[in-house]
């Protein structure tokens, strides 16, 4: 849909068209931080390849184990993919992992598993519903790769995005910037800002697509379940955190977990999701901590993790909690507490997806949750 017609006609004219291309003009500045070179603990690590197979700047993608790969986002280069993913191929099969933020994110990723397994794709796999993670789905669909997903996905995507497609930008953003305006501080006003960009940015990569809906969910209360791909198995799991909808890929056999949005590697956690759990999500990052000491993690944003990528993540949280706490103990209203936060000099070059979609989120969240006690 477009969303800014400039004539009474009802007819598209060519500014329209140039302002959808440019919707991601308004970068924050998470989007313009360099990807971190891999971790040198990395190094000696013979399941992981030190140069990528490919790397079209925007995305590349490295070998991470026997028939197992990571596609890697630098988001700074170009947003065809914007999230991480991966794929995995076994003697009799090959799953995708990820639908992108476009059509062209998803095809590099599936043209590259092409130069190197021509076998049967027994499917794509969305790791939730999120904008960053779906809105390249419609490659999937025609292509006829069937598209897998937590059982609530299609409707998530429906009522979000969908709604969203139509809607004048303008109406959209009017409520986000009325708070710039009522912001009463200088903080406030920087973060409410900065979420009237990004949600600009979102609204931009929504509607420049056709959606696509996953056409095989998976119901979580029968997660999880056992992928055969040949020689390879790869387990589908469920964990509460980031979405309500979150799934993970897991190969225990190598130790390798492709962990979607529920680990961001050296960034705040993003908890805006009306379902998303910081109680949740702390407790799925004692178990991603309990797996073996080894695991390589394929994070849903960020470089590959080990362990300590999952550690510094689990800190993040301990972190804002314990500001947090203090603030809801002597009585700082919620609202106040979500934009005072500081971020301690150690954690200085952790990037931030968005203040309000993520630490200001965090605090809001764990206030009700205090509250609730
Ligand atoms: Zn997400």
């Amino acid at each position: 849909m477009f969303t800014s017609c400039s004539s009474s006609t009802g007819l598209f004219s060519r500014r329209d068209f140039l302002g959808r291309a440019s919707q991601w003009s308004a970068l924050t500045a998470y989007q313009l931080l360099p990807l971190p070179a891999l971790a040198e603990s990395f190094a000696a690590d013979s399941r992981v390849a030190q140069a990528p197979i490919v790397d079209k700047g925007f995305a590349s993608v490295r070998k991470i184990g026997d028939g197992l790969y990571a596609t890697i986002s630098d988001t700074s280069k170009g947003l065809q993919t914007m999230c991480n993913g991966g794929f995995l191929f076994g003697k009799d099969a090959a799953l995708l992992i990820e639908g992108f933020v476009s059509p062209a994110g998803a095809s590099f990723h599936h043209e590259t598993l092409r130069t190197l397994s021509q076998g049967p794709i027994m499917g794509a796999l969305d790791t939730h519903y999120h904008f960053d993670h779906v809105t390249g789905n419609a490659f999937y669909g025609a292509n006829g790769i069937s598209l897998w997903a937590h059982a609530a996905v299609s409707k998530r995507i429906f009522d979000s995005y969908g709604a969203m497609q139509g809607m004048d930008k303008a109406a959209f953003l009017r409520p986000l910037e009325g708070r710039v305006k009522n912001a009463r501080s200088e903080v406030a006003r920087k973060h409410a800002a900065e979420l009237v960009a990004t949600m600009g940015n979102i609204f931009g990569a929504v509607n420049s697509t056709v959606l696509g809906f996953p056409n095989r969910p998976l119901d979580p209360a029968k997660l999880p379940v056992k992928l055969d791909l040949g020689g390879l198995t790869a387990l589908v799991e469920t964990y509460p955190g980031h979405s309500g909808t979150d799934l993970i890929v897991r190969v225990p056999e190598q130790n390798v977990v492709y962990a979607g949005d529920l680990l961001f590697n050296h960034m705040y956690p993003v908890t805006f999701d009306e379902q998303a759990t910081v109680s949740g999500w702390r407790s799925t990052l004692k178990t991603f901590l309990s797996w073996d000491k080894d695991t390589i993690f394929v994070p849903g944003h960020g470089q590959i993790a080990g362990r300590d990528g999952v550690q510094l993540f689990a800190d993040l949280f301990d972190d804002i909690a314990a500001q947090a706490e203090k603030m809801y103990q002597s009585g700082v209203p919620a609202e106040d507490a979500a934009d005072q936060y500081v971020v301690p000099d150690k954690f200085k070059d952790v990037a931030i997806f968005a203040w309000h979609l993520s630490i200001g989120a965090t605090i809001l969240k764990l206030y009700k949750e205090w509250g609730a006690k």
